[in-house]
């Protein structure tokens, strides 16, 4: 999704990192399945200490474009693999203040509007940095 519009007018944009009326969520039914990452990053450092490192990732990823990447870029993309598959977005419309939650793995988005006015920084990032 790069622009999603809202029933209020404003064109909601999604073209950058840093979005502070952006949010990402998680299923706690998909908890479970997303807990798997771990075993598979367990498995990569097996991997890696029974010398079959080159092999391990072959298989994993089904390329061999990984080979020559550092660990930390494995990892990262393990980790990715199953945000990919289970993490949707939400986006806080900054004119009304409507959430617009992803609907399963469709591209499509089911609306909500609050029932206060104390929405503006929802999404605001919690991190000091
Ligand atoms: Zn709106």
């Amino acid at each position: 999704m790069s622009k999603l519009s809202c029933i209020c007018g404003h064109i909601i944009v999604d073209q950058t990192d840093n979005i502070s009326y952006k949010a990402h969520f998680i299923r706690n039914q998909d908890i479970d399945a997303i807990d798997n990452q771990v075993e598979d990053i367990n498995n990569f450092v097996n991997a890696i200490k029974n010398g079959e490192r080159n092999k391990w990732l072959k298989k994993y990823f089904e390329s061999e474009i990984y080979q020559n990447l550092p660990d930390s870029t494995v990892i990262s993309d393990i980790i990715s693999k199953y945000n990919l598959e289970y993490q949707n977005d939400m986006f806080l419309c900054e004119k009304c203040g409507r959430i617009k939650i992803q609907k399963g793995d469709e591209n499509k988005f089911i609306s909500f509007l609050p029932e206060d006015n104390h929405w503006i920084d929802i999404f605001k990032g919690l991190s000091k940095s």
